[in-house]
């Protein structure tokens, strides 16, 4: 068993950190950037983000990494340097987080459309596993292949993980909910179709990042938890959906009205809570308060 599932028979909830993105823009990364490349030339400020979260009460901290695949750093130039990019960000991570926090190595979406022939799902598969050895490599306890829209995508990033390497394979996907009330990914995958599928290509845990906000998260939860009652979830909400304002990006969710919902997920379900785009070391930090009570 691994680490975090042994933190889970302990303690019934645990937190988990926040945005990377959001974090690394306010430390000077450029639009059409590549935030992967921060690994190797700016070290120490990714490694205080992680730090960050980890002080501020996060049980597991993600890593740098979340567009560190074949295909996203080809967009740079970067394709070469694949295994050393991501071997970097977990090495960093792992750093921060010492010895007793979780690691959790971010795979992301290759950008590349399956159903459009843009790509084989033995390209896919060959871009995850090289991607997720790497993390495992640099010290990963876990992988976390996240903001996934495309089951098949997620499902092969899910088996390329598990089959080749010994971390725990975490998967969330993206959801939205359509007009007519139900959560669905942008490629129209429901939380129900989506468990099974990820469950048998070797999922430890699941759950859903980012989209509109935390409120929504609730009824996703619910839904997972009516499908498989043993799985641990994990959520990584967004702070809200975000708006443009004076060319910027915010976010509208406040520390506290984030908080406010982790009575609400917990009761749904939810066993990991943390956050994703918008979301700081002061949203985190008010998760943990919260979640403390549940401990
Ligand atoms: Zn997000």
């Amino acid at each position: 068993m691994g680490k975090i599932l042994e933190k889970l028979k302990i303690s019934k909830v645990l937190s988990s950190d926040g945005a990377w993105g959001t974090l690394l823009q306010a430390k000077g990364l450029k639009p059409g950037e590549c935030p992967e490349s921060w690994n190797l030339d700016h070290p120490d400020e990714v490694m205080e983000i992680a730090a960050l979260y980890c002080s501020a009460g996060a049980d597991m901290t993600e890593t740098n990494s979340f567009g560190g695949n074949y295909f996203k750093l080809k967009h740079y130039g970067l394709e070469q340097k694949v295994t050393e990019i991501n071997r970097r960000a977990a090495e960093l991570s792992r750093k921060a987080a010492g010895r007793e926090k979780i690691v959790l190595g971010s795979v992301g979406p290759t950008g590349k459309i399956l159903m459009m022939g843009e790509v084989s799902e033995k390209e896919l598969y060959e871009a995850f596993r090289e991607q997720s050895m790497a993390l495992a490599d640099g010290g990963a306890d876990a992988i976390v292949v996240e903001t996934m829209s495309d089951l098949d995508e997620a499902r092969i990033a899910v088996q390329a993980a598990h089959e080749n390497t010994s971390c725990e394979i975490i998967c969330t996907m993206t959801f939205e909910k359509t007009v007519t009330g139900e959560y669905r990914t942008m490629m129209g995958v429901s939380p129900t179709e989506m468990i099974p599928v990820i469950r048998d290509a070797g999922a430890d845990i699941i759950g859903a990042n980012c989209g509109n906000g935390v409120k929504g998260m609730v009824d996703i939860v619910k839904e997972i938890r009516a499908f498989d009652l043993v799985i641990p979830i994990l959520i990584h909400a967004n702070a809200g959906l975000p708006r443009y304002e004076e060319g910027k990006t915010v976010f509208p969710e406040s520390p506290e009205e984030m908080a406010s919902y982790v009575p609400s997920l917990v009761g749904a379900g939810a066993n990991i809570i943390g956050g994703c785009c918008g979301t700081t070391p002061d949203h985190i930090r008010l998760i943990c308060d919260a979640l403390k009570m549940y401990r």
